[in-house]
């Protein structure tokens, strides 16, 4: 079966990507694109449609939309699509608490499909770090740092975040409480178990993230580096063919894949 695709902010990084992997599969034909009201190019074709800003009659067009967009979209569509039952891929990233409620409320109702990063690399290297850690342990800093392209708006990453979750989850800890996102002035020595995060802009860099684990005289180092927004956009997409039909609930990028590192805390 072809899922027939709605593409959120078409006139976007991701939007634009979206839609030029769509053209190379057969698993997904786009069949609306709805920009926010003075979007660039709205009215005019993209790939096979044109982009409109009428997001309730692009839901009722498709078998499942895609939302790379920004929070505050993702939190008013998944509200719309909640009445009419519709799945749901969400790349967008930065989600308050009260953007991720919208989300589970729709996937109550329909299978919804959340990941920072679609990329099968990043989705591998998650079981890695959490590998590491569990075998280190905390005898071993584990620091992650991002770089991002300068119009990024949230740090640190979503993949970030997921990467330090990952760790924790190997040590066994809460993230919450060992997680250390700003380091400035006299911050003392490292306590033991701390998870640091660094963010790095500029220029057009589409994704890279290290995890590093310093031991006694050794380091371990694993990275990740995108070099194509096309890698997520047909992540999503695969994510998109696989969601149509699926029973109501929430999905990430794991369960797409079908890896089978997802057990633990
Ligand atoms: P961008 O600013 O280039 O594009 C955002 C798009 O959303 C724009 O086209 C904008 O017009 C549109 N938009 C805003 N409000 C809208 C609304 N109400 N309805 C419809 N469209 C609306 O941003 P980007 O670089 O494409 O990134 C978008 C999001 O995707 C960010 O949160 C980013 O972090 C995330 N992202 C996720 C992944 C992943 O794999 N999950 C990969 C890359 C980027």
């Amino acid at each position: 079966m072809t899922a027939r695709v709605l593409v959120l902010g078409p006139s976007g990084r991701m939007g634009r990507a979206v839609i030029e992997a769509a053209a190379g599969r057969s698993d997904v034909r786009v069949v609306a694109a709805v920009d926010r009201s003075g979007a660039p190019g709205l009215g005019a074709p993209i790939g096979p449609v044109v982009a409109t800003e009428d997001p309730g009659a692009g839901l009722d067009a498709c078998d499942v939309y895609v939302d790379f967009t920004a929070p505050a979209a993702t939190r008013v569509i998944a509200q719309l699509a909640v009445g009419k039952g519709k799945p749901a891929v969400i790349g967008t990233t930065g989600l308050s608490s009260d953007d991720d409620a919208a989300l589970v409320a729709l996937a109550l109702v329909a299978p919804v499909v959340v990941a920072a990063n679609f990329s099968l690399g990043v989705n591998l290297l998650l079981g890695l770090v959490r590998q590491a850690a569990a075998t280190l342990g905390t005898e071993w800093d584990a620091e992650v740092v991002e770089t991002h392209h300068r119009a990024k708006r949230d740090a640190p990453s979503g993949t970030a975040l997921m990467i330090a979750r990952a760790i924790a989850a190997g040590h066994g800890a809460d993230y919450d409480a060992v997680k250390r996102h700003t380091r400035d002035g006299d911050i003392g020595p490292r306590p033991r178990g701390q998870i640091g995060v660094s963010t790095v802009r500029g220029g057009d860099v589409i994704g890279e993230h290290t995890a590093s684990f310093f031991g006694p005289a050794e380091r371990i180092e694993i990275t990740h580096r995108a070099s194509s927004r096309a890698i997520f956009a047909s992540g999503a997409l695969r994510a998109a063919a696989w969601a149509v039909g699926k029973p109501p609930g929430r999905y990430d990028m794991l369960d797409v894949l079908g890896f089978a590192t997802k057990s633990g805390p």
